[in-house]
């Protein structure tokens, strides 16, 4: 339901956005309607309704976008209950995934075509909906915008590398590198150009795997990526310093294409630059979150040495199993090292009880010098003195937030583009290691020690010098700024 406010006529265009009802999609997408509406926009964003009630109750979205007379919230249905929330309750991924495309399908999909053919814009005094721009994962968008002959703009959240493997996906099967075995996931992959020396089977997106199998993502995603080829423009979160071969290619599929990240330096470099009281009355963090954030964790932050902790998060969807908990725990207390660990209440497999089971000495080790919290204000968490390092399963909005950060990581990917942006993480940008397959508490503890101690100089390095690179693309002269420039007048043309 659309809340009300005094709208304002205005010349400018209505933009309609529209995420993927998961937690890194909201967060981004959201980045990109406050975005928008710095810039004058007008912005209507389309939430799934369990996700707009925990996002109003629990985030400061509300206050964040009061001061935008041309924003606006509307929600359609999910098929959830007013108790539910889209990751509870499920054992697998597989059983996650497949929920959350069935309700998306049969629930959201035509509420959100009803919403748009429907007489509710037309009244509106910003004007009907004149361009739609949709999460990668939510094509059906692309179909209401060629019915009602608007442009629609695809925003893929994920990195350009695997949407770069996605493109290539029947290339793969082409060629023969695609199905693979088990044995196999150390043999190089040749059908990707630009990552022929160093892409790994085992660093294909998860779904890629034997191991999954019939799993519902693989489908979707190349459903999804073909589909994607309908839009008029794509938005991609991501830089030119960081991706520019990859984005080179990636034009030949998609034309119109904005390479305008990381989108939260992109924000912060807008908010600060804006003349208005807008920016200045903003709160630090940019995140919309599901979760209630503690913070607790920042005074705790205060009180330790410089670059002194790692900070453990491994995002809004992974599992952790059991036996990884105790595992990833002994490794984070035997590396000696300060740990600040989100342990997100939902997540790990654990049964009742378990934990009464793991040793005292771990209770012990962590009061003294760790401190775990069941969610966190990351970005401000990351950008935090305290924070010489980041234990992270490299989804991309935690990867764009570390390097703009300047923070090196210890990777341990789980899913989707994870396995993709953990190798970029150590083999091509090099500010950080991968983990990946191999959850144990020696490598956990040898891997901590190194990003924290042997191989910190080399790391931090280039850390720094990514950062860098982050917060001038999205500077008056950075390629981020002007293909964001460019993406202006193309949402202004719409109109
Ligand atoms: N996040 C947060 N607090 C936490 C953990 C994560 O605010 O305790 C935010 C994080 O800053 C990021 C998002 O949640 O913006 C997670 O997105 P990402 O793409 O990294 O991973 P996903 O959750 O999609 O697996």
């Amino acid at each position: 339901m659309a809340e009300s406010k005094p709208l304002i006529p205005s010349p400018q265009p209505h933009v309609l956005i529209f995420p993927f009802p998961i937690q890194g999609h909201i967060n981004s997408m959201l980045k990109l309607a406050e975005i928008l509406c710095i810039s004058g926009i007008n912005v209507t964003f389309v939430n799934t309704q369990q996700n707009h009630s925990r996002l109003l109750s629990l985030g400061n979205v509300q206050s964040r976008f009061s001061q935008f007379s041309g924003f606006c919230f509307e929600t359609v249905p999910d098929g959830l209950s007013d108790d539910q929330h889209h990751s509870s309750g499920f054992t697998s991924h597989r059983d996650f995934v497949k929920d959350g495309i069935h309700r998306m399908h049969n629930v959201t999909r035509p509420a959100f075509r009803e919403l748009l053919i429907s007489d509710r814009f037309k009244l509106d005094a910003r004007g009907q909906v004149s361009c739609i721009i949709t999460d990668g994962m939510s094509g059906f968008a692309i179909d209401v915008a060629q019915e009602l002959e608007i442009p629609s703009i695809s925003f893929r959240t994920v990195s350009a590398c695997c949407i770069w493997i996605y493109l290539c996906f029947p290339k793969l099967v082409e060629n023969g590198d695609m199905p693979f075995k088990v044995e196999d996931m150390d043999r190089l992959i040749r059908s990707v150009p630009e990552m022929e020396s160093f892409l790994r089977c085992r660093d294909l997106p998860s779904f890629f795997r034997p191991t999954e199998a019939n799993h519902p993502g693989l489908d979707f995603i190349n459903r999804e990526t073909s589909h994607s080829m309908r839009a008029t423009a794509h938005i991609v979160n991501t830089f030119d310093d960081i991706e520019a071969p990859i984005l080179a290619h990636m034009r030949s599929y998609w034309p119109n294409l904005y390479a305008i990240g990381p989108l939260n330096a992109l924000l912060n470099a807008l908010r600060s630059s804006s003349t208005t009281k807008v920016s200045s009355s903003l709160p630090v963090s940019s995140n919309a979150s599901l979760y209630a954030e503690d913070r607790s964790c920042m005074t705790w932050l205060d009180e330790q040495p410089e670059k002194s902790v790692v900070y453990v998060s491994f995002g809004s969807i992974a599992m952790v199993s059991p036996e990884q908990w105790v595992e990833i725990w002994y490794g984070l207390v035997n590396s000696s090292h300060r740990f600040l660990w989100v342990r997100r209440p939902d997540w790990n497999l654990a049964k009742d009880g378990q934990e009464s089971q793991i040793q005292a000495e771990l209770v012990e080790a962590t009061k003294e010098r760790g401190y775990m919290v069941n969610w966190a204000p990351q970005e401000e968490v990351l950008n935090h003195p305290a924070v010489g390092g980041f234990f992270t399963h490299s989804g991309w909005n935690s990867t764009l937030e570390s390097m703009v950060a300047g923070v090196p990581m210890v990777c341990w990917p789980h899913l989707g583009d994870q396995q993709v942006n953990s190798r970029y993480v150590s083999e091509v940008w090099k500010i950080g290691m991968d983990m990946k397959d191999n959850c144990n508490r020696l490598t956990v503890e040898k891997l901590i020690r190194e990003m924290m101690g042997a191989k910190r100089e080399e790391l931090m390095k280039l850390a720094v010098k990514v950062a860098e690179m982050a917060r001038k693309s999205v500077s008056h002269d950075g390629s981020s700024y002007r293909n964001y420039q460019a993406l202006l007048e193309f949402i202004r043309k719409s109109r």
